[in-house]
């Protein structure tokens, strides 16, 4: 029987391992009743050689590999006129590079009214309309509603001051938007209903009490809909779009010390805040699209665990060297927390879905523990292979033979005269040479592998050698006076995605799928064939896997 609505939640960095470990000790009531009454996948790996969200939603929904599909990494080395910038880097969530048909453009196709939710890839918005990449201009059935790329200005996090003193933020249209430099005392919204975006403003009271109080306000988004009086409505019924929360002030120490760092917790306490604030957008979010766009197939994603995780994955494994008793004891129930928040969406969803619906749920990679940075620019710069600008931060072009690329996504890219840099096409052979000898010393404790990418089909042609790095190691591209160093013990999702951490999860029901069934462990590949058999559309173009046998 054809489902009548589908709906399909994407959870970004929902590790099938811990939802398992956890699902009857942290109550999560909505996961136990999908595993209850639909079949689930007992992990789900992700095609290699990239987990990053942007090419691991791409292998979900298009049913095929990076080559194919055409998203390569979370952020990727600029390619112009199909030559690889030797620094430059770009964001891989960019729908004009999509080179297959994603799952909603299968719907489309099929004459279903689609909705995609903040989800990865739906932006922009051309490809699916206007230049008709897909074959035909979808703007009447799809519904995107969409902000992380609507963004006008990053968070800031200062000193509280009292009186009426105010700052100036100067948006991309060169507008400026006045703040107060003091902090509200409980958290407050202000709107720019022009834009149709706002601040969220929050104050934090210090470690002691002679110390300013903490005024963090959000970054800054628009909310972008392809339909305007939806977008307004939007806007009008949730309020702003309010990012990632603290998380990069958290990052950089500006809310306080961090608990691996001796800190007391406070930080933690304070960026968790506003997580939830971005939870409670979600899922907000979630519910607005249910009963305000009424789609018949809904897209939805939440973030929030993917946030916590890259803090704080590595503080709550018991082997980690940074973590101890206390430190898992006070991070858990923040993490617990994200996980229920999960199970709210889903709640939202399974309360909207009936016999006739089908609904899943998806992950797009886990999280693995971080233990170690590894620097390998560093290693460049103290073999002559790299000149460092350290004012501006950057290599000094002119100089430099061979670079870890700034993308971090794993590529060491020769310099060469193609690429406008100094390396002679005759002299590359060399420079690789020298490149592994450097790097050789470090095969099984920063390094895994060291691969040439012409000798490996699997891996996107962006650079010359590509790095797995060993698990538990987080590879940089900066430069900072070390080749390797104890990390932050957060959490990543690039490398090693056979690993149990890594793996994703999928949950389905719906009519044609059994109850209570596990599917042992599935690829990401079966997931559109799969949804699109179910649905009984033509599976995506370029979705060569079979579909999972109930
Ligand atoms: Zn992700």
């Amino acid at each position: 029987m054809k489902p009548r609505h589908i709906r399909i939640l994407s959870i970004d960095a929902l590790s099938y391992w811990m939802l398992e470990r956890y699902l009857e000790e942290w109550e999560l009531k909505n996961f136990q009743r999908l595993k209850r009454e639909g079949a689930f996948a007992e992990g789900m790996i992700a095609p290699g050689p990239d987990a990053t969200t942007p090419p691991a939603h791409a292998a979900l929904f298009c049913g095929c590999v990076s080559q194919e599909h055409g998203i390569y990494s979370f952020e990727e080395p600029v390619i112009e006129n199909g030559i690889i910038h030797p620094w430059k880097k770009k964001l891989g969530f960019d729908a004009t590079r999509l080179k297959a048909e994603p799952l909603w453009v299968s719907f489309l196709k099929s004459g279903r009214k689609v909705l995609l939710l903040h989800f990865p890839l739906s932006m922009p918005l051309e490809p699916y309309t206007s230049s008709a990449c897909f074959g035909q201009d979808f703007s009447e059935n799809m519904v995107v509603i969409e902000s992380f790329s609507q963004r006008l200005a990053p968070e800031f996090c200062r000193k509280h001051e009292q009186g009426n003193k105010t700052f100036t933020i100067t948006l991309p249209d060169n507008s400026r938007i006045v703040l107060p430099a003091s902090a509200p005392e409980k958290p407050e919204v202000q709107l720019f209903p022009s834009k149709l975006a706002g601040i969220l403003k929050m104050r934090f009271s210090p470690d002691t009490p002679e110390e300013p109080d903490f005024y963090f306000g959000t970054s800054i988004h628009k909310i972008f809909c392809n339909h305007e009086e939806l977008a307004q409505n939007y806007f009008d019924t949730l309020g702003p779009f309010i990012g990632g929360g603290a998380v990069y002030s958290y990052w950089k120490n500006r809310l306080g010390n961090m608990i691996s760092r001796d800190g007391s917790g406070k930080a933690e306490l304070r960026v968790f805040e506003t997580l939830e604030k971005v939870a409670e957008h979600f899922l907000r979010a979630i519910q607005f699209g249910i009963q305000k766009v009424q789609p018949e197939v809904g897209f939805y994603y939440f973030h929030i665990i993917d946030l916590a995780l890259h803090l704080w994955r590595g503080l709550i494994d018991p082997d980690c060297p940074g973590s101890s008793p206390e430190i898992r004891g006070f991070l858990l129930p923040l993490i617990r927390k994200t996980f229920v928040y999960a199970d709210q969406a889903l709640g939202l969803l399974m309360d909207a879905t009936d016999k006739n619906d089908l609904l899943a749920v998806v992950s797009d990679h886990g999280m693995s523990p971080i233990e170690k940075t590894f620097y390998p620019n560093q290693l460049f710069l103290e073999a002559g292979l790299l000149k460092w600008d350290s004012k501006k931060k950057e290599p000094v072009l002119d100089q430099t033979y061979a670079l870890y690329h700034q993308s971090n996504s794993g590529y060491i890219v020769i310099n060469t005269e193609a690429r406008g840099g100094i390396v002679k096409e005759e002299s590359k052979e060399i420079i690789i040479k020298k490149v592994y000898e450097v790097l050789s010393p470090f095969l099984g404790t920063a390094l895994e592998k060291i691969e040439m990418v012409s000798e490996h089909p699997e891996i996107p042609a962006l650079g010359e050698i590509y790095l797995t790095p060993r698990y538990k190691v987080s590879l940089m591209s900066k430069v900072e006076g070390e080749i390797m160093e104890p990390g932050h013990y957060g959490g990543q999702h690039h490398f090693w995605q056979e690993s149990e951490p890594m793996q994703a999860v999928l949950m389905l029901k719906g009519p044609g799928v059994p109850a209570g069934v596990g599917l042992g462990l599935r690829s990401h590949l079966e997931f559109a064939p799969t949804i699109a058999y179910l649905a009984e559309i033509p599976k995506p173009e370029k979705a060569r896997c079979a579909r999972i046998r109930f």
